[in-house]
């Protein structure tokens, strides 16, 4: 072989340090209401994180489920939140039925969310949404 082999960046998943491609590099702009992102983690936010498939993935919802669990909590304690809007409450319901599914399907990788966490939360979101449409 004449050619040279292209080096590899030398980059492992940042959650369960797999080395396999393909890697993302996963730019959190926006947080599950399109605000600007309250990162997940702000002490390392200065170097890019890389993450494996299934990894990405599972940050993308544990991005969202966070976001949710926040703004009930708001709404529950009584401050302005997201959520008293009922088309975000919907979106949110929606998507944490998603997230309920996907983190069940999980089967590779780091868990990064807990199933139990997503059930109780989804639990909450229905009961809200229930409030608000009857
Ligand atoms: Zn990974």
């Amino acid at each position: 072989m004449a050619d040279s082999t292209a080096p590899m960046p030398a980059v492992r998943c940042d959650a369960c340090g797999a080395d396999r491609g393909p890697l993302m590099k996963l730019s959190l702009g926006k947080d599950f209401f399109g605000r600007t992102y309250d990162r997940l983690s702000p002490s390392s936010d200065a170097s890019p994180k890389w993450y494996c498939e299934p990894c990405s993935m599972q940050k993308n919802l544990q991005r969202d489920f966070r976001d949710i669990k926040t703004e009930i909590d708001k709404l529950h304690s009584g401050q302005a939140s997201a959520l008293t809007a009922a088309d975000q409450l919907q979106r949110a319901h929606l998507r944490l039925r998603e997230i309920q599914a996907l983190t069940g399907s999980q089967v590779s990788g780091t868990r990064l969310l807990d199933p139990a966490d997503v059930a109780s939360l989804l639990q909450r979101v229905q009961a809200q949404t229930g409030a608000a449409t009857t």
